[in-house]
């Protein structure tokens, strides 16, 4: 018999005082939101695959996401000669959200040479901290909570209680 964990009601954000969201009626996570406009995302993360900088494997990445204050953000992969240590798209993308001054993510969209892709699951676990089970994720053109692609992901900032 396998044991589930019990996880702490995590992805609760406080609600955000703007004028351009519009309030959902979402019950599991009440909070003022940002539509999305997945198209736009589309297209910044296949505007960022083209600042990629993916020499070893030509596989350019490019990762976009709308923050609850209503930002587009996006990142591109950067390779080095060690492989192993690539940085994904998603990475640069949570530097870009924090060089821009912090927030939570809405929904995330990845391309990857001109194709929607997934993340890796060590990106999964860094967007999962950034958004929360309810951050939504395209896959196969159909938005998917964080909390199925990412069973049982570490809560944030409680690693070491598990
Ligand atoms: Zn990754």
């Amino acid at each position: 018999m396998v044991m589930e964990p019990t996880l702490p009601n995590l992805g609760v954000v406080q609600p955000v005082d703007s004028g351009t969201t519009t309030m959902t009626t979402d019950s599991v996570s009440p909070m003022a939101t940002p539509s999305i406009d997945w198209d736009a995302l589309r297209e910044a993360a296949r505007d960022a695959q083209s600042h990629a900088y993916a020499p070893y494997s030509n596989f350019r990445v490019g990762a976009a996401a709308l923050v609850d204050d209503g930002r587009i953000i996006a990142g591109c992969n950067v390779e080095n000669a060690s492989y192993g240590m690539t940085l994904c798209a998603e990475c640069a993308m949570i530097g870009a959200l924090h060089m821009g001054g912090g927030g939570r993510l809405i929904a995330v969209v990845c391309f990857g040479n001109d194709n929607a892709v997934t993340p890796c699951g060590r990106c999964r676990q860094l967007l999962w901290e950034h958004g929360g089970p309810n951050l939504l994720l395209e896959v196969n053109g159909e938005p998917r909570p964080m909390s199925e692609m990412l069973p049982v992901a570490f809560p944030e900032h409680s690693v070491f209680e598990n």
